[in-house]
């Protein structure tokens, strides 16, 4: 068997045209969205991200300001950075990039992120709601893996999906997001041993650790669908994600490339959701549902 190829691309187009069309939207009434990204590092490869995500949103007419605070930033600096922007009409969605300077608290800190525009779901708040089934924005990254299933027609409705990595960006609100759309899940950590007994009976598989390899042929079924949430950057400069592909590819059915793949429709969703927050500060009652409950209907 040789696994299809599930690339973001086509996923990533149709949420980008959603975005063009509130863009449109805001800008007859003579508003323009508005994303600030708040960053504390001097991490090359986070700065490379950040970069692309402001590139991206220049593409898209979402404003896009980089707030850079330096690698030795405070937590009471950034605190009072995050309270100014979501106090700013001018600011639509705001994220704060990890990683963060060494001793502070990241939790501490989200929760000085409006809910409003919250458009990464970082605030408790949002990860809250999302778990009672109440409108909020879903961490993008967690909301990009069910967006490329829906987008291939991978059913989730009752079948077995195990999520390997239970942080509070992807696997945790992963698991809210495919237990709404009536999955049976399974959330693997580093103390899941072994893991193959959690992985190999599960229909869909999805990585989310932060190490090359991790995930081989042997620790899936045959015909399983594979999503690589991994992005590791090699020693040689190479993006890998946590699937050794090559195995995998041999035995699953489907498996998103990396990169191509999560990390496309991440920034697309971010964008999306930076739009829908702007328009909802116009008083409009956009949609941020497709985020939570009944999304798929
Ligand atoms: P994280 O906060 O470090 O969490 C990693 C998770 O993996 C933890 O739950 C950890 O378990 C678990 N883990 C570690 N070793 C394991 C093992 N041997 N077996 C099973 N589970 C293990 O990482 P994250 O922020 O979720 O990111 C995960 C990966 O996704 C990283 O490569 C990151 O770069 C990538 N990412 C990609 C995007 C994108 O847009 N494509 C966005 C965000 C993150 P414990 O909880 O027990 O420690």
């Amino acid at each position: 068997m040789t696994a299809h190829r599930l690339t973001g691309a086509p996923v990533a187009q149709r949420l980008r045209a959603e975005t063009d069309g509130n863009v449109a939207t805001l800008r007859r009434r003579g508003a323009v969205p508005g994303l600030a990204v708040v960053v504390a590092t001097d991490h090359e490869a986070t700065l490379w991200y950040v970069r692309s995500i402001a590139r991206a949103a220049d593409k898209a007419g979402v404003h896009c300001t980089v707030v850079d605070l330096g690698a030795d930033a405070g937590a009471d600096e950034l605190i009072s950075t995050l309270t100014l922007l979501s106090a700013d009409e001018d600011v639509h969605g705001i994220i704060l990039q990890t990683p963060l300077p060494p001793g502070v608290d990241g939790d501490e800190l989200v929760a000085h992120i409006s809910a409003a525009k919250d458009v990464d779901g970082a605030n408790p708040l949002s990860l809250g709601r999302l778990t009672v089934g109440q409108e909020a924005f879903a961490p993008a990254t967690a909301r990009a893996v069910v967006e490329i299933l829906e987008h291939y027609e991978v059913p989730l409705a009752g079948r077995h999906v195990s999520v390997v990595g239970r942080s509070t960006v992807v696997g945790k609100p992963l698991l809210q997001l495919l237990l709404q759309r009536d999955a049976t899940v399974t959330v693997c950590h580093s103390r899941s041993r072994p893991l193959e007994r959690y992985t190999s009976e599960a229909e869909v598989v999805v990585a989310a650790v932060g190490r090359p390899g991790l995930l081989t042929g042997a620790l899936v079924r045959a015909g399983a669908v594979v999503i690589d949430v991994g992005t590791n950057v090699l020693d040689n400069g190479d993006l890998v994600g946590d699937v050794e592909p090559v195995s995998t590819t041999e035995v699953a059915a489907a498996l998103t490339p990396v990169p191509g793949g999560v990390g496309t429709v991440t920034t697309a969703l971010l964008l999306l959701h930076t739009t829908q927050a702007a328009l909802q500060a116009g008083g409009e009652t956009a949609s941020v549902r497709a985020s939570g409950q009944g999304a798929s209907a």
